[in-house]
């Protein structure tokens, strides 16, 4: 039998060490380490790895300190638009939904499409009248600004107007193609937060994945990056893997990324970590994609890479503490 373990992301990049505070980086700690338990509470009491991860980014999204839901980062419109999807790696069921401003947590309009749709992907004005009609929390879309995000969109408008800048490492991302040839230092030091997720593996041996983003910072509006994609984003199958992606996504879905990592794994026997390393360390930077990935194979392996300077991040096997960390 298998011990069912969660893994769980808040965004890679992270805010650089040199403007990290021990009270910043307690908080940050505290907060993965409440969710990993709470995840691995639904995995001990017996819950499955897709209730073990809806719950898992559900709050996540609720919490202000990682960029989803409540917290989540700005349009270049002042707006927001959120992302997300959630993929059953036993059936290969999949939901998402992008572009949505009203959706309380987007990771739970994506599990009821998956669940109670014959479509996987539904975007705008629709997933938000779907949502409606399921009866999932509607809000004002003033819920999800903080003054934190406000600050940082403010900021990006003065002093890089022209680029949408990763929220996590200041990145900038000029067009579809490469980084700006002289990537921002970190947008704000104090407040550079991610997009989040969470793969987990139950005692059934079944996987599942999540992933729910704000986006990146003055992102053009009717931008989606890859956190709703399924296969760039998210991806499980219990044949494999179970992976959720936070990083540059453009490039992330140039690389179909998530599921690079299954299809090595199917096609060449590689392994869970090796599979991972490749994408992280050796493919994504090819192109300038920054960021990093959680996995979890069907045997219980876990691995979090990343090629930026810190990725928020944990894991918690049931009846093991559960580990957290931000950088190396
Ligand atoms: N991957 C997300 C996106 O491109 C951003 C992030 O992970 O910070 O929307």
């Amino acid at each position: 039998m298998i011990q069912p373990v969660i893994a769980i992301h808040g965004g890679a990049g992270a805010m650089s060490r040199a403007a990290m505070t021990p009270e910043k980086e307690q908080e940050y700690l505290s907060a993965l380490d409440g969710i990993l338990a709470a995840g691995q509470a639904v995995l001990a009491a017996g819950g499955s790895a897709l209730d073990a991860v809806t719950e898992a980014v559900r709050l996540l999204e609720d919490c202000p300190l990682f960029n989803a839901g409540h917290g989540a980062v700005f349009t270049s419109a002042a707006t927001h638009e959120l992302d997300a999807s959630i993929m059953d790696g036993a059936t290969l069921r999949s939901g998402a939904i992008a572009g949505v401003d009203c959706v309380r947590n987007p990771v739970l309009a994506a599990r009821k499409v998956m669940e109670e749709s014959k479509h996987v992907f539904f975007v705008g004005e629709g997933a938000e009248a779907f949502a409606r009609e399921h009866g999932l929390d509607i809000v004002d879309p003033s819920y999800f600004s903080t003054e934190a995000r406000r600050e940082q969109l403010l900021r990006v408008q003065r002093e890089t107007p022209e680029a949408a800048v990763l929220d996590h490492d200041g990145q900038a991302l000029v067009a579809n193609s490469q980084p700006a040839a002289a990537p921002a230092e970190p947008l704000d030091a104090d407040k550079k937060l991610g997009t989040v997720g969470a793969v987990a593996v139950d005692a059934q041996g079944n996987l599942a994945a999540a992933t729910s983003t704000g986006g990146i910072t003055n992102k053009q509006v009717g931008r989606v990056g890859d956190a709703p994609l399924i296969g760039a984003g998210c991806y499980a199958s219990n044949r494999t893997c179970a992976v959720s992606t936070t990083g540059t996504g453009e490039m992330f879905i140039r690389m179909v990324a998530a599921y690079d990592v299954a299809a090595q794994m199917e096609y060449a026997g590689t392994p869970l970590a090796e599979a991972a390393r490749r994408v992280v360390e050796d493919k994504l930077p090819t192109i300038g994609g920054k960021g990093g990935l959680i996995a979890v194979d069907a045997q219980g392996n876990v691995t979090l890479p990343f090629n930026t300077e810190g990725m928020y991040r944990g894991y918690a096997r049931v009846g093991e503490p559960p580990v957290a960390s931000i950088y190396r």
